[in-house]
């Protein structure tokens, strides 16, 4: 997925909310983004700012939660989060390579600030 895909998603999911909330304006949209999506904050809040002119999300502030990638070892349970670069996805335990992502994958909008 691309930051343009992205972000007209999250304008879509505030503009909804806003509606559904009776608002006049949003002021503020809080959002986390995953370290493993590779989305980058700037570029999205870039893109937001030409894409929410003329609605009420128009001069809106987005807010960016990192959550960092985290792995879960299938072998010993250990949950860690790859450091080294570049990243090793092996378990610092045990090495075993199978792990499950726990976390660093999401892009969800978490809350946000209207003006009713
Ligand atoms: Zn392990």
């Amino acid at each position: 997925m691309h930051e343009v895909t992205v972000t007209q998603d999250i304008l879509e999911k505030a503009l909804d909310a806003a509606k559904v909330n009776n608002a006049k304006a949003i002021t503020k949209i809080r959002i986390k983004v995953g370290d493993f999506t590779g989305f980058d904050p700037g570029c999205i809040s870039f893109y937001f700012e030409l894409m929410a002119k003329d609605t009420i999300a128009e001069g809106a502030v987005l807010e960016f939660e990192k959550i960092p990638l985290s792995l879960n070892c299938s072998a010993c349970d250990l949950t860690f989060t790859p450091e080294d670069f570049p990243l090793s996805f092996a378990c610092p335990a045990c090495g075993n390579t199978r792990n499950r992502l726990v976390s660093g994958k999401e892009l969800s909008v978490e809350d946000m600030e209207i003006d009713v």
